[in-house]
């Protein structure tokens, strides 16, 4: 059985992100990418070796493409699945706490249609709305390296190109997200990264001429939203401000 070419380093990354002419052909060349040997090895050893709680279900273990309408006006932009979140689920953010507070929050926003997301035959959709992450295989103690980061930037610069007629407003999930968006300014909008970098911050806007608006939230993980440091208020916030910035009111 033939399917699209594996990547299997940075230019194969580019070369099939590159080919992809709509979102669901991304979405499946994503899927099928190898890119990263380390990353390759974390993701299927979770998958094979599996959570206790999970034990009877049989996990994803591949990239995590983005979700949501191919014609959305703001973008989510995280860092990476979790092991035993997206890398179990196949779908971002979906059966983990950060996503059990994601889209309660997008559902309270008018942006998606259920509070609850527990895997890909969920019944949950997004309105306006696509989440997708700068780095799309989990990585052990979510921290890709440098190489890693760079390897998959290009599957995110081709889903941006492909929402940019309709995104208006980008979301960055956190300061690695925030830092991932300079390149993408550069590679999609053909924009300089600003010097200096702004800094990252919860509720930081900024905006150059002809790119979306890139708005900056604490990220929705446990040691955020357990300490209190972010709340569903301040994610309704960010939320409600993100809607006014793509102009949904
Ligand atoms: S992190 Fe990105 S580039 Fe690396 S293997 Fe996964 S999908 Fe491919």
């Amino acid at each position: 059985m033939s399917g699209p070419p594996v990547p299997r380093s940075r230019r194969g990354v580019l070369a099939s992100a590159s080919a992809a002419a709509d979102l669901p052909t991304l979405e499946e060349s994503i899927s099928h990418c190898r890119a990263c040997p380390r990353l390759v090895a974390w993701r299927e050893h979770v998958a094979a070796t599996r959570r206790a709680a999970y034990a009877d279900q049989v996990y994803w273990g591949r990239p995590v493409p983005g979700f949501g309408p191919t014609d959305a006006r703001i973008g989510l932009l995280g860092l990476a699945p979790a092991a035993h979140g997206g890398n179990r689920t196949g779908r971002i953010f979906t059966g983990d706490r950060s996503g059990d507070v994601l889209f309660a929050a997008l559902y309270r926003a008018g942006l998606a249609n259920q509070p609850v997301s527990t895997g890909r035959d969920d019944g949950l959709e997004l309105y306006h709305t696509r989440v997708f992450s700068a780095v799309r295989c989990a990585p052990p103690a979510n921290k890709p390296t440098p190489q890693e980061r760079d390897n998959c930037a290009p599957w995110l610069h081709r889903e941006v190109a492909l929402l940019r007629p309709s995104l208006r407003v980008v979301v960055a999930l956190g300061q690695f997200a925030w830092n991932s968006w300079w390149p993408t300014l550069t590679a999609v909008y053909g924009l300089p990264a600003p010097t200096p970098r702004p800094r990252f911050g919860h509720g930081e806007l900024w905006f150059a001429g002809g790119a979306p608006r890139l708005l900056g939230c604490y990220h929705v993980s446990q040691q955020n939203t357990f300490t209190g440091r972010l709340t569903d208020a301040m994610l309704d916030e960010v939320l409600a401000r993100a809607r006014q910035l793509a102009g949904l009111g």
